[in-house]
């Protein structure tokens, strides 16, 4: 069957954790979170975290529009933001690459170099990996990392009454992917925000112990505001006009004759927070130096997930980002 016909790349996954067996005594969250929670040791020592990410070619990045340093940062920059979604803080990486035979030293060399500007930010060391031939340059990394029981921020976290909350504008790396695959030059920020993201770690472990839930805004805001709700059996509301969008986000939008709020909720590789807290600890919240945007609030247990349009109507959220869909 392909893979479209049973739901997309989520449904897969449902269907290949029953294939092995996916609970583990100390595995205290494995499948279906930013990343696997163990308990290594017992209260109160760290748990241990371990999160994956694959970055193919011409899937993810192509060669002609990023730097070799821009490919290494974003690969280790989209697992950062997994450790950071969980309260936790990045430790050790292995790196496994898929290198086709026009892939030269000099390249992969650079692309180290990003790699290690990222690394030497989150002081994360080089633990291992795999090296092999194959058709298009492939990276993939494995990032474990380390949190405090107390901070740890799980997606089924959120209770009804709390705040949902963005960490940043969203929809600009979407804005910065459209434009460039329309052959148009997107502004430098989009293109930024697009070729080199960089996690939030700078917030994340100022937000955990404030927190109930989290998650990283990895294929649109609609997609993640669903694997809250949905893990933590709760329903939400998103107002569309409390989505945070970068100006330049709002005329890329009009040039490619879309919706800026579908480019924040569809779009993807944002890499901003998505947190639900309650409101008692907003005024700890607002001591903390970042900006925070309120998008939304957590509604009844298992109740519907909505969006408020801008003209007061309200219809189901969109969804964001699935492969193979
Ligand atoms: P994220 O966007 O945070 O990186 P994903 O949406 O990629 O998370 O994955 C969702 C969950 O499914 C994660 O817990 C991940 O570890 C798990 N997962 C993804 N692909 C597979 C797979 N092929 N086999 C087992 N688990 C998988
Ligand atoms: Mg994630």
């Amino acid at each position: 069957m392909n893979i479209n016909e049973i739901g997309g790349e989520f449904a897969l996954i449902e269907r290949l954790k029953n294939l092995i067996r996916s609970r583990h005594a100390q595995m205290e969250t494995g499948i279906g979170d930013d990343a696997a929670v163990i308990r290594i040791a017992p209260e109160p020592a760290p748990l241990l975290l371990v999160t994956t990410d694959i970055l193919v070619e011409n899937r993810h990045f192509k060669r002609n529009w990023s730097t070799p340093q821009q490919i290494g940062l974003k690969a280790v920059e989209c697992n950062v933001s997994d450790i950071a979604a969980m309260g936790g803080s990045p430790q050790w990486m292995f790196v496994s690459l898929v290198l086709p035979p026009d892939a030269t030293t000099e390249e992969i060399e650079a692309i180290y170099a990003g790699m290690n500007r990222s690394c030497k930010r989150y002081d994360i060391a080089l633990a291992g990996g795999d090296t092999t031939q194959g058709e298009r340059l492939t990276i993939n990394i494995t990032l474990l990392g380390v949190v405090t029981p107390a901070l740890l921020c799980l997606r089924s976290s959120a209770r009804p009454g709390d705040r949902l909350m963005v960490t940043g504008s969203l929809g600009a790396s979407a804005a910065g992917f459209m434009l460039l695959s329309a052959g148009e030059t997107p502004s430098a920020y989009l293109k930024d925000k697009h070729l080199a993201p960089v996690s939030r770690m700078d917030v994340s472990q100022h937000i955990a112990p404030l927190a109930n839930a989290m998650i990283d805004i990895s294929d649109g805001l609609g997609s993640e505001v669903y694997h809250i709700c949905e893990q933590s059996r709760v329903g939400a509301v998103v107002n569309a006009a409390a989505i945070p969008l970068h100006q330049d986000v709002r005329s890329a939008a009009a040039r490619l004759g879309t919706d800026p709020v579908q480019l924040a909720l569809s779009g993807g590789e944002d890499f901003e927070l998505l947190f639900s807290i309650s409101p008692a600890n907003l005024p700890a919240l607002a001591q903390i130096e970042a900006d925070f945007f309120e998008v939304g609030h957590i509604t009844d247990p298992s109740g519907p997930v909505h969006l408020l349009h801008t003209d007061g109507r309200s219809s189901p959220l969109p969804r964001g980002f699935n492969h193979f869909q």
